[in-house]
């Protein structure tokens, strides 16, 4: 008897075995219904067998009219599952993303012209026909509204045969990219690194690049290239950009619509669930030519993925930390590999790992060392705060001061990047002395007076500001400590009462629309100074922005985490490409108390591949990845005697592995979580081990009471 065994997109550990009924046309891969439980659910068929024992099965109910699951995206499933520790139905489920997107498209009806006019005309009548011709093909509420008439118009219209009804589809298709129209005339340097890329797609395979350039110096131009190389080889072939969720910006997305005649196919956390199934639709039916999505978009079953683009590869939003931890960029490599694709990893600030793995010859590295045009970087200085101590109560030093008059008075423009959003990240009752906390959870709250009110950053939970301390009720006791973008603001207005001031965070710039503006204003030269977090370090071209202060260069190094230094790297050397990016010279003010540090040092003199040097000593030399392997056990539990048991429990059942070293448990420095109390293991080892197989073995043998939480995180980001 035949037999599918279907996984579901559910923590089980394994598919579970049906019944094929007779006439059921399946195939491993294909989408389908069968019972679970007391529900019918949707899985996908992972392996058809001939099953010998005459067992009683259920049998699978139906199946979707998707076409399968490709072999190299089940592959990919397995693999993500087992390096992330994680089962393969959790892989499932970020694959299954829109379930609305198995079925077809539901229809709508509209109507349209015939052509016959009948003779019974009205001024209502006269007034839907008049409408069907300037809009075509609309649904009855959409042409009675744009005639202004009822829909019983519409009717008659329809039963004297000058409207014809019919049924079509209401998600539409994506428009076909057009791969030969052409872009910028590319520099020599740009077109020698096109011709690459294109041979490489001529070539076909799997083949990973690093687009090593510049800020500014034309990586999207160049990766277009690669994009129009795919589009025209192969009339089915499929490209996925990925983007830093912040990135996916209408002013990316308007570019490949300018290069390509037809924006992508979108995917990312802010989409109705309506545009959700249609990018996953027409990409399961391999008709969506090109997707750009945040990290998640790596799941999507790509019928013939032949081009994988990862845009800004170092951004450490790539990284997931919540459910199936993954780093996007890694499984892309991978998934590429699977997929015999072409991928293209592109920065002007590579990661460590990724320059680790250029050098070692294991990706081709193409470098744009190049601005085109006049465009040049904008020369940067450390500015000593030791010696440059701004005036009390205030976070601007005499020099930054000084640069913001002067670069209004030349009529051009300036960028304030702090990356701490709200006016103040923490609140102190100056009676009782207390610091206020998020209830249930580890964290200040910050201080936000554009809204009034009190947020913790790291759960979104928020209260308005009270008058009174909560904890001893003084009167008009709390009070603001440290500069957050509100504040820095405040200050910009009192030393340039007539500029022009905006601030720049996701509290200003909830949707795309609202980031549009800002960036659209700061364009055009509305805007004079710009106080902005991360949100600013994105891609944004601005041609009048002579100026960037960086107000708190330092506050990325605290925390010390393994790659802080690297991170405060990328990040100000990012920001401080904002500027210049024109015909004018720009300049960064690097406002630090560490001038010595080494991250320091390397961003004032443009020394980038020497600070990655010194970077690549240290952790060669002390076995940090990518020279070895690193993995985090993160345990938790609704009560802290509980946490700290778990703790020596998981301690204990740590299994031998060869060269595998243990570090806790300790309590994890974000202590308490949405009322979960945290306790954290950090296992290193060197590159040889398999440390996946490690962490499963390890949970596979960790008992643990009901209430306790526990999740493996394979290469950590966060040692929060
Ligand atoms: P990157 O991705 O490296 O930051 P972009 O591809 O965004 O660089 O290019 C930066 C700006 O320069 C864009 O506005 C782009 O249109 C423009 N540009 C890039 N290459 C050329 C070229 N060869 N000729 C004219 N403009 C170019």
């Amino acid at each position: 008897m035949l037999t599918a065994r279907i996984l579901f997109p559910m923590p089980l550990p394994e598919p579970f075995d049906y019944a094929i009924p007779d006439g059921l046309q399946i195939e491993v891969g294909s989408y389908v219904r069968a019972p679970l439980g007391k529900h019918e659910r949707t899985g996908v068929v992972w392996e058809i067998v001939d099953d010998q024992t005459e067992r009683e099965l259920k049998s699978v109910v139906s199946v979707f009219p998707t076409p399968p699951m490709p072999a190299a995206m089940r592959q990919f499933i397995i693999f993500c599952a087992r390096y992330n520790v994680a089962g393969a139905g959790q892989v499932l489920a970020m694959a299954l993303r829109s379930r609305g997107g198995l079925a077809a498209s539901p229809t709508q009806t509209v109507y349209d012209l015939t052509g016959h006019r009948t003779n019974r005309m009205t001024p209502a009548r006269e007034k839907v026909l008049d409408a069907a011709k300037a809009i075509g093909p609309a649904s009855a509420a959409d042409l009675a509204r744009e005639a202004d008439v009822s829909s019983s118009v519409i009717k008659g219209l329809v039963e004297a045969g000058s409207l014809k009804a019919d049924k079509v589809a209401t998600d539409l298709a994506f428009p076909a990219p057009d791969p030969t129209l052409s872009g910028h005339d590319l520099t020599p340097e740009q077109s020698a690194a096109g011709k690459t890329l294109r041979q490489a797609v001529i070539d076909g395979g799997f083949k990973p690049f690093l687009l090593d350039g510049i800020t500014g110096s034309g990586k999207t131009e160049v990766y277009f290239e690669a994009i129009a190389e795919t589009l025209a080889k192969d009339p089915t072939a499929q490209i996925l950009v990925l983007l830093p969720e912040i990135a996916l910006t209408q002013a990316v997305l308007e570019r490949f619509e300018d290069r390509f005649g037809a924006g992508p196919a979108p995917w990312h956390s802010s989409l109705s669930d309506i545009e959700r199934r249609r990018t996953w639709r027409e990409t399961a039916h391999g008709r969506a030519r090109i997707v750009t999505g945040a990290r998640s978009a790596l799941f999507l079953p790509f019928r013939n993925l032949k081009l994988i683009i990862v845009d800004e590869e170092h951004d450490t939003s790539f990284k997931q930390e919540e459910g199936v931890t993954y780093h996007a960029r890694d499984m892309a490599v991978m998934r590429a590999k699977m997929e015999g694709a072409a991928v293209i990893l592109a920065s002007a600030t590579p990661a460590l790992e990724t320059v680790v793995n250029a050098e070692a010859g294991r990706y081709e590295r193409l470098k744009l060392s190049a601005r085109p045009g006049a465009a040049r970087l904008p020369d940067m200085y450390l500015v000593d705060m030791r010696s440059n101590t701004p005036e009390k109560g205030e976070w601007l030093s005499p020099v930054l001061k000084r640069g913001l008059v002067a670069t209004k008075e030349a009529g051009e423009q300036s960028l304030l990047f702090l990356n701490r959003r709200g006016y103040a990240p923490l609140v102190i009752c100056k009676s009782c002395g207390e610091r206020l906390k998020s209830p249930g959870t580890e964290s200040w709250l910050t201080e936000h007076r554009y809204s009034n009110r009190l947020v913790c950053h790291l759960t979104g939970w928020s209260m308005a500001k009270p008058d009174n301390c909560p904890l001893c009720g003084a009167k008009d006791s709390l009070m603001g400590v440290g500069p957050g973008v509100e504040r820095i603001a405040e200050e910009v207005r009192i030393l340039l009462p007539n500029a022009k001031v905006e601030i720049f965070s996701s509290d200003t710039a909830h949707g795309g629309a609202e980031t549009m503006g800002i960036v659209e204003r700061m364009a055009s030269g509305e805007i004079d100074v710009l106080v902005g977090t991360q949100i600013v370090a994105k891609g944004h071209n601005f041609p009048n922005l002579t100026l960037v202060g960086v107000v708190d260069a330092d506050s990325g190094l605290q925390g010390g985490d393994l790659r802080a230094g690297e991170r405060t790297y990328q990040l100000l050397s990012q920001v401080a490409g904002r500027a210049g990016r024109a015909e004018r010279p720009g300049k960064a003010l690097v406002q630090t108390y560490q001038p010595d540090n080494p991250a320091m040092q390397a961003l004032a003199a443009g020394d980038r591949d020497g600070f990655l040097q010194i970077e690549r000593d240290v952790r060669e030399e002390l076995l940090l990845p990518p020279f070895g392997r690193m993995a985090a056990l993160i345990l938790s539990a609704t009560d802290a005697n509980m946490s700290k048991e778990i703790g020596l429990l998981a301690g204990k059942s740590a299994p031998h592995g060869e060269g595998v070293t243990v570090y806790g448990p300790a309590p994890a420095p974000i202590g308490v979580l949405r009322g979960r109390y945290r306790t954290r293991f950090l296992i290193t080892s060197p590159r040889e081990v398999d440390l996946s197989a490690y962490m499963a073995a390890w949970l596979k043998v960790l008992k643990l009471p009901s209430a306790a939480r526990v999740r493996a995180d394979i290469d950590p980001y966060s040692f929060l």
